[in-house]
């Protein structure tokens, strides 16, 4: 028997009309009685919260990180299983998977379509996802959801209400769940795990800055008067924006705040080809570019570097913190994560090896 742990924590899997909307409401047992569980698995529900991920703090991702932390050290799990509204489920799976220091995997998955829906995607979203963290292994936090498994690095949600709700724009899922199966492609490196936040550590603010015809960095300074340790330029292309943003991130690096350099364009890595308030000059103003990660993502790796090496308030201008970490440190940690490999499979490697990761 394999023991899979499940932990609920809202979304439209657990959400029933509220006679004006859709609202998380549904206890984790209940969702779970959607579907059927695959024979040889046994399953322990964990209520955690039940909430629409659009709602979501840090503080709730906090308290899912360190309950699977938790959960995990019990040596007769085999596997997690978190439902999650699809909303943000990318950035909860990302934050996870970048603290992920275990075999057993994390396996985040939802549903596009509520609870009491009688053409529902929740009962065979569930089952897949349980059979992916009863067998799998050495594959961190993954989605699970229409019959694919995908690398929580690099994946999003592509649309809106469709029930293929999610992709990874520069890659191919790690596998696939077909007929009570899961195959897998070959297996890809995982970056070292960060040290996992102290318990009780207060989230730093990090924003998401938009750029667009017209930009100006009002709302730039807004985000530094805030308080914000952390933000995340969305460019145009291939991460551009115009001279008084490379100004604004020129400033904020300056400060010992972490700026990452994200694209809104859909597919692709940001690059360093423009200046003139391109790319050039954000990187050559302290931003770091965030690779393929799209925003969300973007965002949830300045937020784990600043969590994994606290700043504190006399470590923000470069100089050394009182608990010995300073701003630099969290700007190589951010470094780190955004140079890592992407965990999404190229074309070419999908489905060659069968069984790999069991
Ligand atoms: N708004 C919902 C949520 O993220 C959407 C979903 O779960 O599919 O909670």
């Amino acid at each position: 028997m394999r023991h899979v742990v499940v932990i609920s924590t809202g979304g439209t899997i657990a959400s029933r009309w509220q006679g004006d909307g859709y609202a998380a409401e549904a206890a984790g047992q209940e969702v779970l009685a959607a579907g059927a569980v695959p024979e040889g698995v046994d399953v322990r529900v964990v209520d955690l919260f039940t909430v629409n991920s659009s709602r979501l703090t840090t503080d709730h991702q906090l308290r899912l990180l360190h309950t699977v932390h938790d959960v995990l050290a019990d040596p007769a799990v085999d596997g997690i299983v978190v439902t999650h509204g699809t909303d943000t489920l990318e950035e909860s799976a990302f934050f996870l998977d970048l603290f992920h220091a275990d075999r057993r995997p994390v396996v985040f998955t939802g549903a596009q379509k509520p609870l009491d829906a009688p053409d529902g995607d929740a009962a065979g979203n569930l089952y897949d996802a349980l059979l992916t963290a009863a067998t799998g292994r050495d594959i961190g936090a993954v989605i699970v959801f229409a019959g694919q498994v995908y690398a929580a690095r690099g994946t999003v949600k592509q649309h809106t209400v469709d029930a293929h709700a999610f992709g990874a724009p520069d890659g191919l899922p790690l596998g696939r769940v077909e007929f009570g199966r899961v195959t897998w492609g070959r297996r890809r490196p995982r970056p070292a795990p960060l040290p996992m936040p102290e318990p009780g550590a207060v989230p730093p603010r990090v924003d998401i800055l938009t750029h667009h015809s017209d930009g100006d960095t009002v709302l730039f300074e807004a985000s530094l008067a805030a308080g914000a340790r952390g933000v995340v330029v969305v460019g145009t292309g291939a991460g551009n924006a115009n001279p008084q943003v490379a100004e604004a991130v020129r400033k904020a690096t300056a400060n010992g705040v972490l700026v990452a350099v994200s694209t809104r364009v859909a597919a692709g890595a940001v690059a360093p080809l423009y200046t003139g308030g391109g790319a050039v000059d954000l990187v050559a103003a302290g931003g770091l570019l965030a690779g393929t990660l799209r925003p969300g993502q973007a965002r949830i790796a300045v937020l784990a570097a600043l969590l994994a090496r606290p700043v504190t308030a006399s470590g923000i201008d470069g100089t050394e913190g009182a608990d010995g970490t300073d701003a630099a440190d969290a700007a190589a940690t951010l470094r780190d994560i955004l140079e890592a490999a992407p965990q999404a499979l190229p074309a070419s490697e999908l489905y060659l090896v069968d069984g790999v990761g069991k």
